[in-house]
């Protein structure tokens, strides 16, 4: 009845056209997507799904303004290989909680929450890397708050440690910098410092804005002061969240214990969850049976910034998945079950992320103002010099951002990237490596590749000009 409303025929003449497919349908039958795009192809229309409709329903937490209290910030560690990430989560973990709990933090939850002595609280996701935030990020959760990217003072500015940069800075997170290693007698930290000038990164000492410190995990020189920095940067962020609630947040990971069940790690962002409540997270749901901290307590309840283990739900869900919390636990499951029908029906639907044969058509429903590029070469040169030629074509309609570049073959973090920032990615005389390629045809990435920088200015540029002629 409704599929024959939205195309203005009979309801009977959908009836038949069921029928001839072999099914007995009534007026009221949901009928499964593939039906429905074969009957809708029938009287001439085509069938895009869309999961507003739950999707809207659920998040409809909007706090008064006078219920928000303040809530403590959660922050990521980035930074290129070996420079330190995890010996810096791994100090704080163990060093610098609050006196008095029941020793250091023991478990690997994928989260944990430090207290400072000054009663602060910090949460930390245990995922060092920007794979895991922009892999969240892609999958629709913005969960950091900020970022602290490690850069070893022994070392240079690496390609991974601009990657970072530039991933956080897509994520419109702020960045304050750890430079890393100085118990190390080559370590040279003003070096670093002037590296990151030279990339338009001035840190305080430099008289700029961006917040850094000199540390050293192997000691835990200055991990304190870090941290101090980092509870300035996160205040100018006022973060608030409204403690008294039903609790919604996301998921940092799960998997399925063979003694306790489905374990599920997830990060409160609103409200407080407790035992007992029904839970819903990406396509499972349950109730919670129990909940544990990162040092293996047993807690009732978890508040605003809080990461809790969670026993009950019917399955592992995604990294990245959001989670509420239901009055009914039927309701709950009603939705988890759409989901897993929406998604296997979204697996045929068509394309997400912009390409640039879509721009003209984007453009035109008036929904696109901001071309996001990735841009990967083979040397530094010709980078640079595309990516002044890009920048050139902006217009006052639509503004060429590029996100991120590089010198170096098209990585799977640069497809992560464009997914969560719906860019396309452009490589000069390079290609895509790895897993790259399939990841970027499953996401729906457009790559493209040119080996003439002409090539490419004019591809964009005709795409642009495309967005740009009249619409009719
Ligand atoms: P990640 O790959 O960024 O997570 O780096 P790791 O934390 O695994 O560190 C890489 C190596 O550097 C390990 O051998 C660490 O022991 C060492 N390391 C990390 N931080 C320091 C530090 O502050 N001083 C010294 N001397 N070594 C460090």
């Amino acid at each position: 009845s409704e599929m024959a409303t939205m195309m203005d025929v009979p309801v009977t003449k959908i009836i038949s056209a069921c029928m001839s497919l072999g099914m007995m349908v009534t007026m009221n039958q949901r009928l499964d997507a593939e039906t429905l795009s074969i009957v809708a192809d029938e009287f001439g229309y085509e069938v895009e799904f869309v999961n507003a409709d739950i999707e809207e329903s659920i998040d409809r937490n909007v706090d008064a303004p006078e219920d928000l209290k303040p809530r403590a910030p959660i922050v990521t560690v980035m930074g290129h290989v070996d420079h330190g990430k995890t010996s810096l989560l791994d100090y704080i973990r163990k060093e610098n909680v609050i006196a008095g709990e029941s020793g250091g933090i023991t478990q690997h939850i994928g989260a944990y929450g430090v207290e400072l002595e000054g009663g602060q609280k910090i949460a930390f996701l245990d995922t060092p890397g920007h794979e895991a935030f922009t892999a969240m990020r892609a999958r629709g959760a913005q969960v950091t708050d900020l970022a602290i990217i490690v850069v070893a003072a022994d070392d240079d500015i690496m390609p991974q440690t601009k990657e970072a940069i530039s991933h956080a800075q897509a994520a419109g997170v702020p960045i304050v910098f750890a430079i890393n290693k100085i118990d190390k007698p080559s370590a040279n930290p003003e070096k670093i410092k002037e590296g990151l000038a030279q990339m338009n990164l001035l840190v305080e000492d430099w008289g700029g804005k961006i917040q850094s410190h000199d540390i050293s995990a192997k000691t835990g020189d200055g991990v304190k002061e870090l941290l101090e920095k980092v509870l300035l940067e996160a205040e100018l962020l006022e973060l608030q969240a409204n403690p008294n609630r039903r609790a919604n947040g996301t998921v940092v990971e799960a998997f399925l214990d063979k003694g306790r069940g489905y374990v599920s790690t997830v990060l409160v962002q609103g409200g407080t969850l407790k035992v007992g409540d029904y839970v819903l997270a990406g396509q499972h749901s349950g109730k919670v049976k129990a909940m544990q901290d990162e040092r293996g307590n047993n807690v009732k309840e978890a508040g605003p910034s809080t990461p809790v283990s969670v026993l009950g739900l019917d399955g592992a869900p995604q990294a990245g998945d959001k989670f509420n919390v239901f009055d009914d636990e039927r309701e709950a499951k009603t939705i988890a079950t759409k989901r897993t029908q929406l998604q296997r029906e979204q697996s045929v639907r068509t394309q997400r992320h912009i390409t640039l044969d879509e721009i003209g058509r984007r453009i035109a429903l008036g929904d696109f103002k901001e071309l996001n590029i990735i841009l990967k070469g083979d040397v530094d040169g010709s980078v640079e010099a595309l990516t002044d030629s890009l920048l050139k074509l902006s217009t006052e309609e639509i503004q060429v951002n590029i996100i991120h570049k590089a010198v170096g073959p098209i990585t799977e973090s640069d497809v992560l990237l464009a997914s969560a920032s719906d860019a396309i990615i452009i490589g000069f005389n390079v290609r895509p490596m790895g897993n790259a390629r399939q990841i970027a045809d499953k996401e729906e990435i457009d790559i493209r590749t040119y080996s003439i920088i002409y090539d490419a200015i004019n591809d964009v540029k005709d795409a642009m000009e495309g967005m740009l002629s009249p619409v009719m």
